[in-house]
C-alpha cells in the first residue's frame, strides 16, 4: 500500500505506521469521551472461496501430453478446485465511546487507490459507516 508520508512514529510507546495515525492516537487519548481505542482492527470483506480449476474443467483429470491418458490435474492436485485467498482489511482504529457506541476509522494520511471500493465492501458487510479521518488545518476533519 502505498502511504504517503509513512514515517513510522512511535506515541505512548506504540509504533505507528505514519505520523499522521500517531497523531489521531495521541488526539483520541486525549478525548473524554473515548473508552476504548483498539487498534488495527482486522476485518473480513471476502471469506476464502474456491472456484473451478479451469485446466481441467473441474474434473480433476486431464489427458497426458505424452500418451493422451486421463491424468491427474497438476495445476489443481486433481481436486478440480482452486482456491482463492480471503480479502482481508486492517483499518486504524476501532473506538468505544463512553456512551457504548462504537466506530471503526481510517486516517486518510495516504492515497491508495483501491479505498473507495473497501470502504464500500466494509459498509456492505458490517452495515455501518466506515469512519474517515482527515487532518486538516487546526485539527481532523470527518469526512
Ligand atoms: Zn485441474
Amino acid at each position: 500500500m502505498g502511504k504517503i508520508n509513512s514515517k513510522k512514529t512511535i506515541v505512548g510507546g506504540i509504533v505507528f505506521d505514519s505520523q499522521t495515525e500517531g497523531q489521531y492516537y495521541q488526539y483520541l487519548t486525549n478525548d473524554p469521551n473515548v473508552k476504548h481505542i483498539e487498534l488495527q482492527p482486522k476485518y473480513t470483506l471476502l471469506e476464502a472461496f474456491k472456484i473451478s480449476c479451469s485446466k481441467c474443467i473441474g474434473e480433476g483429470k486431464t489427458p497426458s501430453p505424452k500418451t493422451n491418458r486421463m491424468i491427474k490435474c497438476r495445476t489443481c492436485e486433481g481436486t478440480g478446485k482452486k482456491s482463492r485467498q480471503p480479502w482481508t482489511y486492517k483499518a486504524d482504529f476501532k473506538v468505544t465511546y463512553m456512551n457504548g457506541n462504537e466506530e471503526v476509522i481510517d486516517v486518510k494520511g495516504f492515497a491508495n487507490e483501491r479505498f473507495p471500493l473497501v470502504k464500500k465492501m466494509w459498509e456492505r458487510k458490517y452495515g455501518q459507516e466506515l469512519i474517515v479521518v482527515k487532518k486538516v488545518k487546526g485539527g481532523w476533519k470527518r469526512g
